[in-house]
C-alpha cells in the first residue's frame, strides 16, 4: 500500500474495526472520526484545481513567532548545554518565568516546584491527564462541542465521555444541574475551556464559583483549559479560575504559548494549580516523554518575560478582522455571535441546514473552507467555525463571494 493511503487508513482509525490483519484496540475503535481530516482533504484537491481558497477552517495564526523569541531560540540552539535531554519537570528558569507571568496577569500566587509543570504544548497534557485518575467505566464531563483532545484523552484512558451540552440559551456555558446524579457519582473529571474553542464564549468569576463548589462536592478534578486568555478584544479580561477561593483545592489550569505567541508549531505549553494533581501529571508523562527542548524553552522564558505590546498588537489586528467579518455577516442577515475572545467566530446557518453540507457548500460555490460545528461534538450541529487567520483584505472578499451566492 503507497505511504498515503496508509497514513491516512490510520488517521481514520477511529472508524475501522481492523487495519489489514491487525485488530484495533477498543479504545482505539471507539476514538470519534477525524472530520477535520476530510475537510483538509477537500481544500487540497480545490487547491490542486487552481481554485482560489479562503481557508477560514484552522484554528493556527496567520502572523509568524516574533522575531525576539526566535533570537533567544538561535542563541540557546548554540549552547552544547541545551542538546541534552531536558529535565522531566522544566527547567527552573522557565518555572519561575512561569510563576512570574501567573502572578503580574492574574494575581495568582505558584510554587514554581510543586504547582507548575511545563508541557510540550497544552495538548498533550490534557490527552494524558486522564490516566493519572480514570479507571475503566469512570466518567469524565466533557463540554460538546469541543477541543478533541478532551474526548480522546478520556476514551484512550479508558474512561467515558459525558457530554454536558453547550447550548446558546446558556451562552454556551454547561449545565451543571442537569447532570445526573448517577452520573456525578462515577464521574472524575470535569473538563472547561473559557475563552471557548469553538464558540469564542466566555466565563466569569460567578461561573468558576459554581463550578469550584460543584466539584468540590461531588469530588471532581476540574481541568481549565486557558489557551485563549491573551487573544481578547474590546477590553476584555478573562479571569483564571486559580483566582477563585478554593480552586486550588480542585482545579489544574492548562496554558499555553501557541495563540499568544504565535507559537503554534513550536509545542510548548504548561499545566498549573494544585500540586497533587501537577504531580500526578508529572508522573505519567514521565512514563512517555522526556521534556521540551530546552532551548525552545529558554526561548519560552524571553516570550513571557517580554513587555507584552506584541500581544496588544496581535488583539488589535484580529479585533479588525472580527469586526469586519461579524459586521459583513450580519449585514447579510447571518447569525454571529460576535466574541470578545479567541480568533473564532461561531455561526448558526439556516435551521434544519446540515452543517456538514453547509460547509460543502460553501467551499464548491465560494471557495471558502469554514469548519463543521459537528466537527467539535454532536451539538455542534447547526452551526460552522470561521476562523480569523486570513487578512481583513481576505476577509473582505470571502464576504463578497458569500453575498453572491446567498
Ligand atoms: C489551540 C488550543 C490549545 C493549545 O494547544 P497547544 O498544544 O498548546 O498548541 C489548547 N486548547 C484549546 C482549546 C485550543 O484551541
Amino acid at each position: 500500500m503507497d505511504f498515503w493511503k496508509t497514513s491516512r487508513a490510520l488517521f481514520h482509525a477511529g472508524c475501522f474495526e481492523r487495519i489489514g490483519m491487525f485488530k484495533l484496540s477498543k479504545k482505539v475503535q471507539s476514538l470519534p472520526p477525524y472530520l477535520f481530516l476530510e475537510i483538509d482533504k477537500a481544500k487540497r484537491k480545490a487547491r490542486a484545481e487552481g481554485r482560489d481558497i479562503i481557508d477560514l477552517g484552522i484554528g493556527d495564526p496567520d502572523q509568524p513567532t516574533p522575531k525576539f523569541i526566535i533570537d533567544a531560540l538561535s542563541q540557546a540552539a548554540l549552547d552544547p548545554a541545551n542538546h541534552r535531554y531536558a529535565l522531566d519537570q522544566g527547567m527552573p528558569v522557565l518555572r519561575s518565568a512561569i510563576v512570574d507571568w501567573y502572578k503580574q496577569r492574574f494575581n495568582v500566587n505558584l510554587n514554581p516546584e510543586t504547582e507548575v509543570l511545563p508541557l510540550i504544548g497544552s495538548k498533550e497534557g490534557i490527552a494524558h491527564f486522564p490516566l493519572a485518575f480514570l479507571n475503566p467505566g469512570d466518567f469524565s464531563l466533557v463540554p460538546d462541542p469541543c477541543y478533541p483532545p478532551y474526548k480522546g484523552g478520556t476514551i484512550l484512558a479508558g474512561g467515558k465521555p459525558y457530554l454536558m451540552p453547550l447550548l446558546e440559551e446558556n451562552s454556551f456555558l454547561p449545565d451543571l444541574k442537569k447532570i445526573p446524579f448517577s452520573v456525578r457519582r462515577k464521574a472524575r473529571i470535569i473538563f472547561v475551556n473559557y475563552p471557548n474553542n469553538p464558540t469564542g464564549a466566555c466565563a466569569g468569576k460567578d461561573f468558576y464559583t459554581e463550578l469550584i463548589k460543584f466539584s468540590t462536592k461531588n469530588k471532581l478534578i476540574i481541568i481549565s483549559d486557558l489557551a485563549y486568555s491573551e487573544m481578547v478584544y474590546d477590553g476584555y479580561r478573562p479571569p483564571s479560575i486559580l483566582e477563585l477561593p478554593g480552586a486550588k483545592d480542585v482545579a489544574i489550569e492548562f496554558h499555553s504559548l501557541s495563540k499568544t505567541y504565535n507559537m503554534t508549531g513550536w509545542r510548548i505549553g504548561w499545566a498549573c494549580g494544585n500540586a497533587q494533581l501537577v504531580a500526578a501529571l508529572a508522573k505519567v508523562k514521565s512514563n512517555i516523554d522526556s521534556g521540551i527542548f530546552s532551548a525552545i524553552q529558554v526561548a519560552g522564558v524571553a516570550a513571557l518575560r517580554s513587555n507584552q505590546d506584541y500581544i496588544n498588537k496581535m488583539c488589535q489586528l484580529y479585533q479588525q478582522r472580527r469586526n469586519a467579518l461579524v459586521s459583513g455577516l450580519s449585514r447579510l442577515g447571518w447569525k454571529v455571535n460576535k466574541p470578545k475572545a479567541t480568533f473564532y467566530v461561531w455561526i448558526k446557518i439556516p435551521p434544519k441546514a446540515d452543517a456538514i453540507s453547509f460547509a460543502a457548500h460553501l467551499l464548491k460555490e465560494a471557495n471558502i473552507v469554514a469548519t463543521p460545528g459537528v466537527g467539535f461534538g454532536q451539538y455542534g450541529q447547526g452551526y460552522i467555525r470561521m476562523a480569523l487567520t486570513v487578512s481583513e483584505e481576505r476577509i473582505k472578499e470571502a464576504l463578497a463571494r458569500i453575498e453572491k451566492i446567498s
